[in-house]
């Protein structure tokens, strides 16, 4: 029963890329008396038509890409398609409009907007022979040489805008050229951290094999010490029990500092633990690399809540970065002048704490300020620096809710001044 209905409604293929008609048209026309279909443009209005072979087809006419008069040509040209009934539905009321679209090719021609009463009946009108026809047949031909034209025209407008995608094209391969290359970059760096990671690793095992006969020396010097009666003997002694004894600090700090934790300790810590711990790290950087660190002797302890070895990482990290940042500016002077060019000090008020490394280096400009807590990000050349010191840094400022900023001045220096909320000596200590 179904089936014998079905093969009486005609079915009907609408391509229009306005989606607003499309909803109107298929509101109007009667389900029971069309099988309806859409498209949204005139491509894929052609292979709809091909798969449904309907009887008729609605034609918007101005549409992106393929033109309704060239989708209208083209079907035409298509044996199985050329029978179909093509209404143009268009709001071209130009003078012409509407001879060159039934020149074309098409049926007939519904003039937009839709007139919801009408659209229907004249539809089926036209699908049942009221088709239009030109008044003078041999008007045809200069209706064709415009359409020709207008195809021409459309044609011209698609290469120039293939031109233009290639152009696009290129750029993005160019653009993707260079993020490989960053990309390159970043692995290389990224084998240099792990080659880092591994290298305090062996730094850790080393300073542990130095220890053991460190411990012999210290051990033989006491007994030594104890027999030795000849006090030019005894002198020269007591020289090497005191180059022992700062090698034996040397070590342990190193060792202290190559531990890398990797859980935070939330232990309760103040700054003068911080500042005593890296006192000697800091001396040894300062005499390796010739520049003058002062710092600042704390006035009193203040408390906050972090990881000591972290926190010294970060210092660490920031002298090491003002050292940099200081050598940049003069190599030579830099050598011989031992006046203070970084400052190291830390003080606390009422609700934080604070460290601050200052130096009287190169400075920075605001666009590399505002990427130096990036990974990966550096100005150093490769073999100096791997870009995660600063960002290494933030994260474990943060990890203690800490806060870490900076301010600079292109050839004046650079303040990093790090900060985290105090502890109050009473809320731990009985
Ligand atoms: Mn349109």
């Amino acid at each position: 029963m179904t089936s014998v209905t079905e093969k009486k409604r005609i079915s009907i293929l609408y391509i229009e890329d306005n989606p607003s008609n499309r909803n109107l048209v298929r509101y109007i026309l009667d389900e029971d008396v069309f099988d309806y279909c859409e498209a949204v443009d005139a491509s894929t209005g052609i292979i709809a038509a091909k798969e449904i072979i309907p009887d008729i087809i609605l034609m918007d006419i101005n549409m992106t890409g393929m033109s309704g008069l060239e989708a209208t040509i083209k079907i035409r040209q298509i044996p199985e398609l050329s029978h179909i009934v093509i209404i143009a539905v268009t709001a071209k009321i130009m003078k012409g409009d509407r001879e060159r679209i039934l020149a074309a090719g098409c049926n007939a021609y519904i003039p937009k907007p839709i007139d919801v009463d009408t659209f229907q009946s004249k539809v089926i009108e036209v699908f049942k022979g009221g088709e239009e026809s030109l008044n003078d047949d041999s008007s045809i031909v200069t209706y064709m040489k415009q359409n020709q034209a207008e195809i021409v025209d459309h044609l011209e407008n698609e290469i120039s805008n293939l031109k233009e995608s290639r152009f696009a094209l290129r750029m993005k391969v160019k653009e993707l050229e260079e993020k490989n290359i960053e990309l390159e970059h970043t692995q290389s760096m990224l084998v240099h951290s792990e080659k880092l990671a591994a290298l305090g690793q062996l730094v850790a095992g080393i300073i542990h094999e130095i220890r053991t006969p460190l411990a012999g020396i210290m051990g033989y010097q006491q007994l030594l010490m104890d027999r030795i009666q000849d006090e030019e003997q005894k002198m020269f002694l007591d020289q090497c029990v005191k180059a022992v004894e700062k090698i034996k600090t040397i070590v342990s700090d190193m060792l202290h500092f190559s531990k890398r934790e990797q859980k935070n300790h939330n232990d309760i810590i103040s700054n003068k633990q911080v500042f005593e711990n890296i006192q000697s790290l800091i001396n040894i950087l300062s005499k390796q690399e010739g520049i003058g660190i002062q710092i600042v002797d704390l006035q009193e302890a203040h408390y906050f809540k972090g990881n000591v070895s972290q926190v010294e990482q970060v210092l660490i990290s920031l002298v090491s970065n003002a050292i940099f940042a200081v050598t940049e500016v003069n190599d030579d002077s830099a050598h011989i002048d031992m006046d203070p060019k970084v400052f190291v000090k830390s003080w606390g008020d009422g609700s934080k704490i604070f460290f601050e490394v200052r130096d009287k280096g190169v400075g920075m400009s605001k666009e590399t300020m505002s990427k130096i807590f990036e990974p990966f990000f550096t100005t150093k050349p490769l073999d100096k620096g791997t870009g995660l010191g600063l960002s290494i840094c933030k994260t474990i400022v943060d990890s203690f809710n800490g806060d870490v900023s900076v301010s600079s001045k292109m050839g004046e220096g650079t303040t990093f001044l790090v900060s985290f909320p105090i502890r109050k000596t009473r809320d731990f200590v009985s």
